[in-house]
């Protein structure tokens, strides 16, 4: 007999259905379903006293691919942080793995389910070493995954840009580079600006040529989001934009925004893009400039990429700011590299100070901009896990946003002139349990497409946090009550209970398969891998994730006409 479990009597948040009341919710096989008025559950758990959420998603966070590895290998300290050389876990249940900034898989899946979150997205997937991504999310107990493959510094793209080839040959490019790698959608990064910086440029800003190519980010940006809109694929091209944590780049960010020319796009780690270039330091705060925008542009959204305090590592496909960047590296050591000139990568560890005004500012930057833009819905919280600081910070960074006064406090322990100053200081918006809903699991799911989770309604994947109600928020959103996931319990009071294998979400759009002719002679002529060997098949992707379900997102159909 199938079980039919009732969650009785917590209050359910669910900002997809538009609910915020007391009720009975009933998972069965995995979903959540609605019981018919002579059905009756098998079994029950009284939660009453408790917040009830869908799964947390984060849907940027850097959890596999090539940069991971390479941030792990950089850091063995933060593997030995805790014991020497690896502590064991206590729970028969976890496998030892350990971090903090650059946890290993195994300790990333349980990290994410023992606070709630029930899926996590790569951001920087790379197509000629997605095997290798896939293969380590798969490797990613409990969280279902997927990953959004980069395009925009290669080769190929660049040349048809700049050589006029017809649109539809870079959509169906763009197309076929999604289902090769089995991607959720498209980032481009530092757009044109990975390859330039292997023509010697050491900046490239919105309207500037590529040395080489002549083309320019405003053109790479807006092919690539006219190519996602007319595949019909639901996630809009995420941007990590132009000159990144420049001061000043607030010009950059805002003329990406008017390249996209209204069509959707989704820019990410805005906190690193929301520069200005007032007082003394001449780096200032440009959260209002920003928000003001975003505001009035319905189509854009945004992740935050909020910065916390203490010991991290930044792992970045943007070889060129990194660079820039490696001289402030702490402890002093980092990395640079390329791969088959398809984009790039640099990581390099860092550590957020208080007293450092910049630091200091960047903290009011990210938390301005979480207060200061008006529509949840268009707002994603994340930390660009771990560029700005470790997921396992998301608790802390809650309480930041729902409680002013600790807020006031946490600020007044900064650098004296940013505590003085900060516009942070006149904010009196605290975020509601509602909008933290959407922010953190319905917002992330309508913006990937997910229709079957991020909300609890009949049908929905059976993906559940329950946390007991505490006004400390922290506390509230560290250790939840009960976390389920596809209906089963993975864990209790913050104690991982069972670890089954997460699936794989991808998308599939249409495309002209016309243009693989062009891609088998570029690939054998540029490629490590052949065109028959490149693309990952389906039966190949669930090996690769380790036996967990194919998840296929729907696309839109004819978007673009
Ligand atoms: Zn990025
Ligand atoms: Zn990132």
């Amino acid at each position: 007999m199938t079980t039919t479990l009732r969650l009785r009597g917590g209050r359910v948040i669910d900002p997809a259905n538009g609910r915020d009341e007391l009720r009975d919710l009933y998972l069965r096989d995995g979903r959540m379903v609605d019981l018919a008025p002579n059905e009756a559950a098998t079994e029950e758990i009284d939660i009453r006293g408790c917040i009830v959420m869908a799964g947390g998603i984060d849907m940027h966070t850097h959890i596999g691919g090539g940069k991971v590895n390479l941030a792990r290998m950089l850091l063995p300290e933060d593997h030995r942080a805790n014991a020497n050389p690896i502590a064991l876990p206590d729970n028969v249940l976890e496998l030892a793995s350990c971090g903090t900034c650059t946890p290993g898989t195994l300790a990333t899946g349980y990290r994410y389910v023992e606070m709630g979150y029930t899926a996590a997205f790569e951001p920087a997937m790379m197509a000629c070493n997605a095997r290798h991504a896939h293969m380590e999310m798969g490797d990613t107990p409990i969280l279902d995954h997927g990953a959004y493959v980069m395009l925009g510094n290669d080769e190929l793209f660049l040349r048809m840009l700049a050589e006029g080839w017809d649109f539809e040959r870079i959509r169906d490019y763009a197309g076929w580079t999604i289902n090769a790698s089995k991607a959720m959608g498209v980032k481009v990064v530092n757009p044109g600006g990975i390859s330039a910086f292997k023509f010697n440029q050491r900046k490239l800003d919105v309207d500037e040529n590529h040395v080489h190519w002549q083309v320019t980010p405003r053109q790479v940006v807006h092919a690539l989001a006219r190519a996602l809109r007319e595949l019909g694929v639901p996630h809009p091209l995420h941007i990590h934009g132009s000159n990144l944590g420049v001061a000043g780049n607030i010009q950059s960010t805002l003329d990406t925004i008017a390249a996209l020319d209204g069509l959707p796009g989704h820019l990410t780690h805005i906190q690193f893009h929301a520069y200005g270039t007032e007082g003394p330091k001449k780096f200032s705060s440009a959260a209002l400039q920003l928000a003001e925008v975003v505001n009035a542009n319905k189509n854009v959204s945004i992740d935050v990429g909020q910065i916390m305090f203490g010991q991290t590592v930044t792992a970045s496909g943007d070889t060129m700011r990194q660079h820039a960047q490696s001289g402030l590296a702490d402890p002093r050591k980092w990395i640079g590299a390329d791969i088959e000139c398809e984009a790039g990568c640099g990581v390099v560890p860092f550590r957020y100070r208080e007293q450092s005004y910049v630091n200091a500012l960047q903290w009011v930057i990210g938390l301005e901009i979480f207060l200061l833009v008006d529509d949840p819905w268009r707002v994603v919280l994340t930390t660009d896990h771990p560029n700005g600081g470790p997921f396992t910070s998301y608790p802390h960074l809650i309480r930041l946003l729902m409680d002013r006064s600790f807020r006031e406090e946490q600020l007044a322990k900064l650098h004296p002139e940013v505590a003085a100053q900060a516009a942070l200081r006149s904010i009196t918006r605290e975020l509601s349990l509602y909008e933290i809903a959407i922010m953190t699991r319905a917002g992330p799911a309508r913006l990937l497409g997910l229709r079957d989770r991020g909300h609890l309604g009949a049908g929905a994947a059976a993906d559940i946090a329950v946390y007991r109600e505490n006004a400390d928020r922290e506390a509230m959103f560290a250790t939840p009550e009960y976390v389920f996931k596809d209906g089963v319990l993975v864990s209790r009071a913050g104690r991982v209970t069972a670890a089954p294998v997460g699936g794989t979400h991808f998308v599939a759009p249409d495309y002209d398969r016309g243009i693989e002719k062009r891609l088998r002679r570029h690939l054998a002529a540029q490629g490590s891998v052949n065109f028959d060997h490149i693309a990952i098949g389906h039966d190949e992707l669930c090996q690769c994730c380790n036996g967990g379900r194919l998840l296929p997102a729907e696309c839109f159909k004819e978007a673009s006409s």
